[in-house]
């Protein structure tokens, strides 16, 4: 997919407020500090369209950006921030529940995995989530540049193997780097693909 124009729509805190559901959608998440602002930049190609780094804690948004004029990418609030309060944490499971239950145009969500980490119970639990919710979504694991290219393997079926435990399917995945901007072809031919379903 050629990316030949991308731009911020909206930013709310409401799946109410979102745009009007008429076009695909595919929304990015994980555990802050996952790399999600920098994958959204290099898929896009935009250096600035998500912000990078962005304080943890802070005010949590839906973040809507149209691609193409055919698709939006949402940048959800990531989790798993240890100094978040309780009361932050629990609007953003009220926030995020309603959107993944509302938003009837949701096509898939791309959950990112810190390529470097065994699994953690944060990500297990959300994946569980959207199991629950049926909600179809893929893996992304971030940062690949960081290690060697066997170790990021290494990670990925530890990851795949402890998801198996509790599911039938395991979901599609994807390896990236936004650095070497590794998976941007993998991850924009898929969103191609289920965009033509
Ligand atoms: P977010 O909080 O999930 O949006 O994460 P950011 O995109 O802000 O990235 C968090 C940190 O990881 C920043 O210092 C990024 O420069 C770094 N980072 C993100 N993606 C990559 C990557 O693919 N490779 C490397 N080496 N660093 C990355």
């Amino acid at each position: 997919m050629v990316i030949r124009d991308a731009r911020f729509i909206c930013s709310n805190t409401q799946v109410a407020l979102c745009p009007e559901p008429a076009l695909p959608e595919y929304a990015f998440i994980g555990r802050s500090n996952v790399g999600k602002s920098s994958l959204i930049n290099m898929l896009t190609g935009r250096s600035g369209l998500a912000k990078t780094s962005s304080l943890p804690g802070k005010t949590q948004l839906i973040n809507h950006f149209l691609i193409n004029e055919q698709w939006y990418l949402v940048d959800l609030p990531g989790y798993g921030y240890a100094r978040v309060s309780k009361e932050s944490r629990a609007n953003w499971a009220k926030m995020i529940r309603a959107y993944l239950e509302k938003r009837t145009n949701l096509s898939c969500v791309f959950v990112l995995i810190d390529s470097r980490l065994p699994p953690q119970a944060v990500d297990l639990e959300f994946i569980t989530m959207l199991g629950e919710m049926s909600v179809p979504f893929v893996l992304v694991f971030t940062k690949a540049d960081k290690q060697s290219g066997s170790r990021t393997a290494q990670n990925v079926r530890t990851f795949l193997e402890k998801m198996r435990e509790t599911w039938d399917e395991l979901p599609r995945h994807f390896v990236t780097s936004a650095v070497g901007r590794d998976g941007r072809e993998e991850v924009l031919g898929f969103i191609d693909e289920v965009n033509q379903q």
